[in-house]
């Protein structure tokens, strides 16, 4: 007798869940009464039982199960009471099926082959977020003919071996690696986040195959081509599977050696990229990044108070590289970490300089939010003030808003420490994204500096500068200093020092000069005293 049946218990089986009905109704034939009896049986003796058997739904569907039971004391002393609890099995008996049908596994690798891929890939794409990107890629040998020709097809053979060895090390987690017949591997990868995480994977890919392999004494050496197509949750795998077959023969028709991706477009970008990348490690490398300063002025007097440093990088035959540029390909290899502490260093040496000559002058240095993030910032911030010996209130550090307002790695203690070392903080850009009055109350900073594109604004529109005058007021108010950036025209600067503003930047006052200009602006301007 059922006394209760669970709500998925009801829609498996089909019953209204009203009792009465016997459990032994839902088994289809002899065979499951049979099992059922014996692990009641059983669960009597032992307390459970776990096995596997097979119910039956009103509507005569068999649906396999994996059941335990449990016996229980009876509160009506001789009534035998049991807890039955079921999983059903129908998805993974299918697929089980489906998989013994096939023949999974390739001989010479021992990986997956196509068959096994197309059933992984279907259920990564179906298990995947709808929007989450899948990337597939395929790779393989070039002229793998031409080893077999030269040393025989064993060697050919474990040449292959070799190269699959290799890539199984690459692979984790919920990567795919299958054989895909011929010299032909492929990889999926799954919930990539945009399509350079698939081209990092494909140089290591391609490494795979041009390390050189010793095989029977002979020291081999072959190259292989990586072909990369990304698809989202919804696709068919097939035309993933074309898609990534399709860009693989583009490799080798460009040469092989290579990578290439299905998209022309994304093509297009992954290669500027590379491009970059070479030159961010050539500007690394070569050291002959510089630093520009541009001088910031008292908004009344017009004397210089201090300088920000802005990274400059000139490619020998493209011309100069955009800082933006080159700060966000530092940011994402973790360059970052090492070139800004050199920037902080130089900064700070090339400040102490101007001072010792009698310019009595800050330094503003641009953070990025990952150099706060690192552990080792405020070390390197205290470093290069005691190396250069600038005073710790004439380096003033500039961070976004959006770096300032987190606190998820610890940021919040950082500026602490770096406010207590005696440095000032800067909030950037104010005026552009999340920037609010609250934000200036709240943030723990010394400085605001407002975005070009306010002081754009400001001449032909009231409310522009009814803002400006909110945040001048708001400021003195929380004994914040204001900066206003990008100022072009005498009018704006006359408004911006009507309105209070403390300091102007921008190129109505100079362009961000070299240091040697630096020098001359200096001398040719009066320098106020800090
Ligand atoms: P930012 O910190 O807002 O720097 C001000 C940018 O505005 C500079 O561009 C500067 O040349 C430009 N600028 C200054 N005055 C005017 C003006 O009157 N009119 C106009 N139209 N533009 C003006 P730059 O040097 O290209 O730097 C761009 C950005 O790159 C910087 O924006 C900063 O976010 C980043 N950056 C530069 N150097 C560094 C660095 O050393 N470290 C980090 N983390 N970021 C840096
Ligand atoms: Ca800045
Ligand atoms: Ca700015």
């Amino acid at each position: 007798q059922i006394r209760y049946l669970n709500p998925v218990g009801r829609v498996m089986l089909g019953h209204d869940g009203r009792p009465p009905a016997r459990a032994f109704d839902f088994l289809p034939d002899e065979m499951a009464a049979d099992l059922m009896r014996e692990g009641m049986r059983a669960a009597e003796r032992d307390g459970t039982w776990t096995g596997e058997n097979r119910l039956k739904g009103v509507d005569g569907r068999v649906i396999p199960v994996s059941q335990v039971l449990i016996a229980h004391r009876s509160p009506h002393r001789d009534v035998p009471t049991y807890s039955i609890v079921c999983r059903d099995m129908s998805d993974q008996r299918r697929l089980e099926d489906q998989l013994r049908r096939a023949a999974l596994y390739d001989d010479v690798t021992g990986l997956p082959n196509r068959a096994l891929l197309e059933v992984e890939l279907l259920r990564t794409l179906g298990g995947a977020h709808p929007t989450a990107t899948t990337a597939v890629m395929f790779a393989d040998v070039d002229r793998l003919q031409r080893v077999n020709e030269t040393f025989g097809s064993d060697v050919g053979d474990q040449v292959v071996n070799t190269v699959s060895e290799r890539i199984s090390q690459l692979i984790r987690g919920a990567d795919i690696l299958a054989r895909y017949g011929g010299a032909q591997f492929a990889v999926v990868l799954s919930e990539v986040s945009d399509e350079f995480e698939p081209i990092g994977f494909a140089r290591r890919l391609l490494r795979c195959f041009a390390d050189p392999m010793e095989i029977d004494g002979h020291l081999v050496r072959v190259t292989g081509s990586v072909g990369i197509a990304l698809t989202s949750g919804t696709a068919d795998p097939r035309e993933a599977l074309r898609s990534a077959e399709i860009a693989l023969h583009r490799a080798k028709e460009a040469g092989g050696g290579r990578f290439a991706l299905f998209d022309l477009d994304l093509q297009d970008r992954a290669q500027q990229r590379v491009e970059r990348e070479a030159d961010l490690r050539e500007a690394l490398e070569s050291g002959s990044w510089w630093l520009a300063y541009q001088p910031v002025v008292d908004a009344r007097s017009g004397s210089v108070t201090g300088a920000e440093a802005l990274l400059r990088f000139t490619h020998p035959e493209k011309g100069p590289v955009s800082p933006f540029d080159l700060v966000r390909l530092a940011e994402q290899s973790g360059a970052i970490i090492d070139l800004g502490r050199e920037i902080l260093n130089r900064a700070c040496a090339e400040a102490t300089r101007w001072r010792e000559r009698g310019h009595a002058m800050s330094v503003a240095v641009n953070v990025s939010a990952i150099q706060l993030r690192d552990a080792t910032f405020v070390d390197d911030v205290s470093d290069a003030l005691h190396r250069s010996g600038l005073p710790a209130r004439n380096l003033v550090i500039e961070l976004t808003e959006t770096t300032l307002a987190t606190d998820e790695h610890g940021e919040v203690r950082s500026l602490a420490a770096i406010r207590s070392l005696g440095c000032r903080v800067a909030l950037d850009d104010f005026g552009t994204g999340f920037s609010s009055l609250s934000g200036l109350r709240d943030l723990p900073i010394d400085v605001v500096k407002l975005d070009r594109s306010f002081i754009t604004d400001l001449t032909g529109s009231p409310r522009a500068s009814a803002l400006v005058e909110a945040v001048v007021t708001l400021a003195g108010a929380l004994d914040l200093t204001v900066v206003a950036e990008g100022v072009e025209t005498t009018e704006q600067h006359e408004l911006l020092a009507r309105l209070g503003c403390d300091r102007i930047q921008g190129y109505l006052i100079s362009q961000p000069l070299s240091p040697d200009e630096m020098d001359d602006f200096l001398t040719a301007h009066s320098v106020a005293d800090r």
